[in-house]
């Protein structure tokens, strides 16, 4: 078997150990003559499935007793309506950071429900780097500052987060949660999709502070009122089972693995390898993200002519690489680092890029 360099920007890779594992339980899962994905979401077996993925969260985040783990549907996509139908009142603004293309579409969809403002901008250097925790601005009678803490087109990530006093931190976590160690306590939600660092795409994981589950309002349609999940500890509909299930898998993995402190050390010597490839290469290479801002999940950089850009995709995906091509919306190259790529894919990488430059410098 051989397995690609796989450095896709989500849904992206899975640790082969969980692909095996999930392959060893597929047809029967622990004995119960079928697969997890054919029982009752009632059943013992899948609540069990349930709790651990929660319970897992809990300790690998060091989650404190109140807040509640939701495991929801939608994507990240839906969390940035449910987040303003949830919290934002008539005469307070949900407030944002805008600092590329998922800031903007949580901004964009609050604005369809309430008021809204900007706390801090860096549109002015092309979001190519993260705001400084003093251009934040909270503004007046504001319901939650909202930010993005690694935008995974740009590849630009904070690396502190604003104090913001009363007014609850939002955080959209969905391409950098669990590669590193945050303090929950400064959050008042944290919400990602998973096929990036969680395993595959289908569930949703939103941690959200006690005092904020009750302020969904009565008004608003039942699925998307966080106070509904919460109560049926995730349970109140058909669950994702399937991608529950895997994700248990992924985060006992991370837990194997030493946890988000090894993992961040792991990101650290992986992304390393890459930047001083770029930094190392005269010019031939260019970061996008400007150094401070740096991001440890989506290493952005381009080649000083498009043709060879296209020509690096092109015989890079001959030896094996795939998902090294920018958003279409930036161009340029893209390699993501998530949690489940090996070193390995990145010191083929390095070594790739060395080659191409020497072939082509
Ligand atoms: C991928 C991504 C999203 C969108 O997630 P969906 O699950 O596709 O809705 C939102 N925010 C960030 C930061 C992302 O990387």
């Amino acid at each position: 078997m051989t397995r690609a360099f796989n450095f896709n920007a989500g849904p992206a890779a899975i640790p082969l150990e969980v692909l095996k594992q999930a392959q060893e339980q597929f047809t029967d899962y622990k004995g119960a003559g079928m697969s997890i994905m054919e029982m009752s979401h009632r059943s013992a077996a899948y609540e069990q499935v349930n709790n651990e993925t929660q319970a897992l969260l809990r300790e690998l985040l060091a989650i404190p007793d109140n807040y509640q783990v939701l495991l929801l549907q939608g994507g990240a996509s839906t969390q940035f309506a449910m987040l303003p139908l949830n919290l934002l009142r008539p005469g307070k603004a949900g407030a944002y950071v805008m600092t590329g293309a998922w800031a903007d579409k949580a901004y964009k969809e609050a604005k369809l429900i309430g008021e809204t403002a900007v706390a801090a901008s860096t549109e002015a250097d092309k979001f190519m780097r993260m705001p400084e925790l003093s251009e934040i601005v909270v503004p007046e009678n504001t319901a939650y500052l909202h930010l993005t803490s690694n935008e995974t087109i740009g590849g630009v990530q904070f690396n502190e987060f604003p104090d913001t006093g009363d007014v609850p931190l939002i955080a959209d976590m969905s391409s950098d949660i669990l590669s590193r160690p945050v303090d929950v306590s400064k959050f008042g939600v944290i919400y990602a999709g998973a096929q990036k660092n969680l395993g595959p795409s289908g569930v949703t994981v939103v941690i959200i502070r006690d005092d904020l589950v009750k302020e969904s309002p009565k008004t608003i349609p039942t699925m998307f009122r966080y106070e509904t999940h919460a109560k049926a500890g995730s349970l109140y509909n058909t669950p994702p089972s399937f991608s529950v299930y895997l994700a248990s898998l992924v985060l006992q993995w991370i837990k194997d693995k030493g946890g988000a402190s090894a993992l961040e050390q792991y990101n650290r010597d992986k992304t390393k390898l890459i930047y001083d490839t770029i930094d190392q290469s005269g010019g031939f290479y260019l970061g996008a993200a400007q150094k401070q801002s740096r991001s440890l999940m989506n290493i952005t950089f381009r080649i000083h002519t498009e043709e060879l850009e296209k020509k690096f995709i092109k015989e890079s995906e001959q030896e094996g690489f795939v998902g090294l091509k920018g958003h279409r919306d930036v161009g340029g190259l893209r390699a993501s680092t998530y949690n489940a790529v090996p070193l390995e894919s990145c010191q083929a990488l390095a070594q790739f890029m060395a080659d191409f430059q020497k072939r082509n410098g």
